[in-house]
């Protein structure tokens, strides 16, 4: 089979798997991100987000990572629901709906990775879903699959934002794809809405004023300063992606497992001021909430309590 054929084949099963869209970058140093990273860490946007310094080397070089690969697959995997929380609600972030995304995808990457060693041989890799060091949205772009917006998320004039993007590292040669145009334009929408200011200018988001990080990543208590505008986002944040005029185009998923607990969609403020560690143990069994634990997503709920 010829490079392109391999190409095709990959892209084929990636579908068939149920993945939105694959594209395929060659592995190798990434040049442009190299000086992005390096001033976002430097002006502390990360927080206590101290992961994100290690490993700076192999976060921009997947040959550090994985010997002898030869190219980055990337691939994009829908979570936009087609039913949402009550409007009196404290707000999860869509992603957060269903069974955490780390056991859906790996189950599908490792699938492809066998897929590609039984169709065409001895080719050696390993899949990356938002855990190991690795700039999912930089090889994503670089890969065509669209454009990093003003929000620092990637998005695409087809289907919008609300997609997982996860990575399998591989030493087989195929054919390379090219990045897409921004279509940002004049817009600002994201820059606007965003009510912590996070977004401090266009493509920079200071991680460390983010609402995902204060309610999700923030060991300890959140500053009193930013009391009042959360609106009403108990874990995770989706403000900038709500308002993108791109997310028009956004259609619900077809994985089941993404799918809430129902108990979830009618939770109303009250209910969540009130919830049990054994409802939490209920509804977020095998989510990503858990990662909050109860008692994170206990003082998330009584930051946002008027
Ligand atoms: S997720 Fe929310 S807080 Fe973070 S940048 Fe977007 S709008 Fe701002
Ligand atoms: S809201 Fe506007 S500026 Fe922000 S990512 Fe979407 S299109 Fe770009």
């Amino acid at each position: 089979m010829s490079k392109q054929k391999y190409t095709d084949a990959i892209k084929a099963e990636a579908k068939r798997l149920g993945f939105l869209s694959c594209g395929i970058s060659k592995a190798e140093f990434l040049e442009e991100e190299a000086p992005r990273l390096e001033a976002w860490l430097k002006n502390n946007m990360n927080g206590e987000m101290r992961y994100m310094e290690n490993h700076f080397d192999k976060r921009l070089d997947p040959t550090l990572l994985v010997e002898g690969s030869k190219s980055v697959v990337s691939l994009l995997l829908n979570y936009y629901p087609s039913e949402f929380q009550s409007e009196d609600a404290y707000k999860l972030s869509k992603y957060a709906y269903g069974t955490d995304y780390h056991f859906v995808i790996k189950d599908k990457l490792k699938s492809l990775l066998h897929f590609i060693q039984d169709e065409i041989g001895d080719v050696n890799g390993r899949a990356f879903v938002d855990s190991a060091p690795v700039l999912d949205k930089a090889w994503a772009a670089k890969s065509g699959l669209g454009w990093i917006g003003k929000h620092s998320n990637l998005l695409t004039q087809q289907v919008g934002s609300f997609y997982f993007i996860a990575e399998l590292i591989i030493d087989l040669e195929l054919e390379y794809d090219r990045p897409v145009t921004d279509h940002c334009g004049t817009c600002t929408a994201c820059i606007d809405a965003c009510p912590t200011e996070a977004i401090t200018e266009p493509y920079i988001v200071d991680g460390s004023k983010c609402i995902s990080y204060f309610t999700i990543e923030l060991k300890e208590n959140i500053p009193t300063e930013f009391k009042g505008q959360f609106n009403d986002w108990m874990f995770g944040c989706d403000i900038c992606q709500d308002v993108c005029p791109w997310n028009r185009f956004s259609k619900s998923h077809d994985e089941p497992l993404f799918n809430p607990h129902p108990e979830l969609l009618s939770m109303t403020k009250k209910d969540w001021e009130e919830i049990t560690e054994d409802t939490f143990k209920k509804v977020f069994k095998k989510s990503p909430v858990k990662r909050t634990k109860f008692k994170g997503l206990a003082r998330n709920i009584e930051f946002l309590k008027d």
